[in-house]
């Protein structure tokens, strides 16, 4: 994307799409340095498995920058440079550098050198919550003012309200949330659920409009069934779909089950859910719970539930019990009830 000023915008003021942001003397010989250490061992070590270029990929290509190299966030960047893309990350330590020069990333530990690239689509991908503190301190001017910023939160009414609320209002936002993670995406994202809600995009500039149109076909090349939908109500759905998941898979987690030789299909299925959930950051779970209004209701008519079915079980025990102490001998409402349970 080149630099200077366009068409008019919102308002009909003509906005800066791209004005560069100052670059440090030294700027060139660092890119130059760092383009070198990248390509040397990328080449001699040959293609990182599971991230062979998509020869066939017709997405147009733009430079990426992911915010927090953690699970996730590796998780996406691998499958962009297997597309093609130009791959930069950013997180708190130098402790990925080496991970990030075997999968074709560009690892900045200096968040400001991260900006200074000028990266046309950031992609938050931090834990929920540290995102508040990571946003609130990112330093946004340093990037071209017309970036796409996008999160992929589990939760997504609180980062779209802290999005509006601290982004430059130069930049759009696009809000999503991949419900697929590393074990169930791990070979191909094929028919998987990619939810997406286009908060802010300026709609007045052809530029944005198929920047944000160019990232989503990341998701529809890979086979994603793409969901548009608000972000409050991902919230609401996510409550009853994913938080329940996550719990149950939790509370299976925690009573430590074995495999064993008699294995049904549904106990099958029970240690893949738990699989599929205890991997993820305890974090990541409190995340869901504490970013999402609609997760203690569900908690709560959760445990109302158990409770309920607890209760017709033992209520049932009971009854058994009393007929083997009294036999007839019991009120008659007692044993119209037994009647009525063994019908
Ligand atoms: P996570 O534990 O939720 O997040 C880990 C990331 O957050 C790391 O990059 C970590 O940076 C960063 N982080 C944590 N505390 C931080 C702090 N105080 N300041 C700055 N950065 C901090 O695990 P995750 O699975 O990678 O998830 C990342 C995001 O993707 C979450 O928002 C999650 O909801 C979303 N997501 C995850 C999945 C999934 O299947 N895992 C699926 C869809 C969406 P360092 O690595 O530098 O410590």
């Amino acid at each position: 994307m080149g630099s200077g000023c366009t068409k008019p915008g919102r308002g009909g003021v003509a906005p800066c799409v791209a004005l560069d942001a100052a670059q440090p003397f030294d700027f060139e010989s660092k890119k130059q340095k760092e383009k070198n250490d990248l390509e040397a061992p990328a080449e001699a070590a040959g293609p990182v498995p599971g991230n062979q270029r998509d020869t066939d990929c017709d997405v147009p290509k733009l430079k990426i920058g992911v915010v927090g190299f953690g699970t996730f966030g590796q998780f996406l960047a691998k499958r962009f440079v297997s597309q093609g893309h130009t791959v930069l990350a950013t997180s708190r330590s130098d402790r990925y550098q080496d991970l990030a020069k075997e999968l074709g990333v560009r690892y900045f530990s200096n968040v400001d050198d991260f900006c200074e690239e000028h990266p046309e689509v950031v992609v938050l991908c931090t834990s929920i919550l540290s995102t508040e503190q990571v946003v609130t301190n990112f330093p946004f001017l340093r990037l071209k003012r017309n970036t796409l910023l996008v999160d992929v939160l589990s939760v997504k009414e609180f980062p779209k309200k802290l999005m509006l609320r601290q982004v430059p209002e130069e930049f759009d936002i696009l809000c999503t949330h991949p419900m697929f993670g590393p074990d169930s995406g791990k070979a191909s994202w094929e028919g998987l659920p990619m939810m997406f809600d286009r908060v802010r995009v300026n709609a007045e500039n052809p530029v944005n409009e198929e920047r944000c149109h160019n990232f989503l076909r990341i998701f529809e090349h890979e086979g994603c069934r793409m969901i548009p939908m608000t972000c409050e109500e991902h919230d609401r759905q996510a409550a009853s779909t994913q938080f329940i998941t996550h719990t149950v898979g939790r509370m299976l987690g925690d009573m430590q089950l074995e495999s064993t030789k008699i294995n049904t299909k549904g106990y099958e299925s029970l240690l893949n859910l738990i699989d599929n959930t205890c991997n993820d950051s305890f974090e990541l779970y409190y995340g869901l719970f504490m970013y999402n209004q609609n997760a203690t209701e569900t908690l709560e008519a959760m445990e109302r539930s158990f409770d309920r079915t607890k209760k017709r079980l033992f209520d049932q025990l009971h009854e058994v019990l009393r007929e083997q102490l009294f036999g007839d001998d019991q009120p008659e409402h007692i044993l119209k009830q037994q009647k009525k349970l063994k019908s």
